[in-house]
């Protein structure tokens, strides 16, 4: 790994680092836990699949920054296009008449891969601003077809959709508690966690009774009413969850029975992790009219985020007497467009998502081995998007006292041997960049059984 360039004014011990960041308010922390000495980590370094922090441990990179350097970190080709390009255009928007070709090149490119009609890209800077701005557009489509109580959204328990006042509230209920967020619009739908929810079913009949929850919430609700649904094609943040079988394919039914427009959010699973560039049509064999991206499309390198919808949805409101009032300044910003386009270069020319289809299988396959261990409930996820539910009791699948913080404490101890893994109460989420090594993937497996073991053996 490369010595990191520091400006003098830079801290670099740790207790320089840690004295300027009590100024830094952390995302999604448990802010008081923070003040606690040393209980942050700050990364200075990254190559390949490893990070490097302020006291010198050489860590892999277990979670790809946060769900999102998937071609690995430091590739020159990526960090060259953003520098060129800000030596030719540093910055121009794609506001009121102006374009530049960087954000066309890639909303083009977006077009080719996006599965079916997707033809057209509304760029943002976040996940969180492309599913709510998915929202408003969908609205003003529903404005403009004369159909303006189309306003509700179906989301679902275990969602994670962003931060922003729209997506919190398309979020599971459980992430906001304590927040105010956009009231009355979302609409939460049962979780489809097959082995937690599913009882003594099976699961096509856990599958018969999301439907079935689905729809009687579209009648209750009345379809008029209802814009869409928003869903991952795998839940992420809410824990790594996969819909049993043929689940995609009915909520997509349903949602074109009641004229609810399907918007997969696409955040996470898309640009190589489940193996392809896109999953809803590749992997679920869905063809949502919206599909968001962020992460994965620039591989984290700059902030870019994209709202992809059909032509069908584009030639309603981009028709006669109107104007489109939405979008944010930084939108397809030249250096997060390049940034983008060397990225999909990159995987296209080592064919990226087609070896992660390989590699992550063996991932899933080793983490899946940790099952034996008594306090795994369960493994769970697809290729590089992989969970561990921790249990106190396997059979009943009773869960450790959240102040116990499980997931916590074997993320701590992963990281001293190591690894960096992202801990979610009594989950652990791991999803790494997409080029680890067979060796790597067999070394994570060794770090987190060590872990688990030494964490269970050590429990009061
Ligand atoms: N959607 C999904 C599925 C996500 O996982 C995330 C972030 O983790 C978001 C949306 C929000 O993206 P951002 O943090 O870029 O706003």
């Amino acid at each position: 790994m490369e010595e990191m360039h520091m400006s003098s004014t830079l801290p670099q011990t740790t207790d320089d680092i840690l004295a300027a960041d009590a100024h830094l308010v952390q995302s999604w922390a448990d802010l008081n836990g923070l003040k606690e000495p040393h209980a942050r980590t700050a990364i200075v370094a990254a190559k390949g699949v490893m990070v490097r922090d302020s006291n010198g441990h050489e860590l892999i990179d277990g979670i790809g920054g946060l769900w999102c350097v998937n071609v690995g970190h430091g590739r020159h080709e990526i960090i060259d296009a953003i520098s060129n390009q800000l030596s030719t255009l540093d910055f121009y928007s794609t506001f009121y008449t102006f374009t530049h070709p960087t954000a066309a090149a890639l909303a083009r490119k977006l077009a080719e891969l996006a599965p079916g009609n997707l033809n057209r890209v509304h760029f943002s800077t976040s996940g969180s601003d492309a599913n709510d701005g998915a929202v408003r557009i969908l609205h003003h489509y529903y404005e403009r077809l004369g159909k303006p109580s189309k306003k509700l959204v179906l989301s679902r328990h275990g969602a994670y959709h962003g931060s922003t006042y729209l997506s919190i509230a398309m979020t599971t209920p459980a992430y906001s508690k304590g927040w105010s967020k956009a009231e009355g619009i979302v609409h939460h739908l049962k979780k489809p966690h097959y082995w937690r929810e599913g009882a003594n079913m099976t699961e096509a009949e856990f599958t018969d009774l999301l439907v079935a929850d689905m729809r009687h919430e579209i009648e209750r609700l009345g379809s008029e009413n209802i814009a869409c649904f928003i869903g991952e094609p795998i839940m992420g943040a809410g824990g790594v969850i996969v819909p049993p079988k043929g689940y995609h394919k009915r909520i997509q039914a349903l949602c074109r029975e009641y004229d609810i427009k399907f918007i997969a959010d696409e955040v996470v699973t898309a640009f190589g992790r489940l193996g392809h560039f896109f999953a809803s049509k590749a992997v679920f064999d869905t063809q949502p009219d919206i599909i968001t991206v962020a992460k994965g499309v620039t591989s984290g390198y700059q902030p870019l985020a994209a709202t992809i919808m059909t032509d069908e949805i584009y030639d309603v409101v981009s028709g006669p007497d109107g104007v489109f009032t939405h979008g944010m300044t930084y939108a397809g910003h030249p250096a997060a467009a390049a940034a983008g386009l060397a990225n999909i270069a990159l995987m296209e020319a080592e064919q990226i998502p087609e070896r992660a289809g390989v590699t992550g299988k063996i991932f899933e396959n080793t983490l899946r081995t940790l099952e034996d261990i008594d306090i795994v409930g369960e493994v769970r996820g697809s290729h590089f998007m992989m969970g561990i539910e921790f249990v106190r009791d396997k059979a009943s699948k009773t869960l450790f006292d959240t102040k116990l913080n499980i997931g916590m404490l074997v993320a701590r101890k992963a990281q001293e041997k190591g690894l960096v893994a992202r801990p979610l109460g009594h989950i652990l989420i791991l999803s790494p960049p997409l080029t680890l090594s067979e060796e790597q993937i067999a070394k994570i497996g060794g770090i987190l059984r060590e872990s688990i073991t030494e964490v269970m053996n050590e429990l009061p």
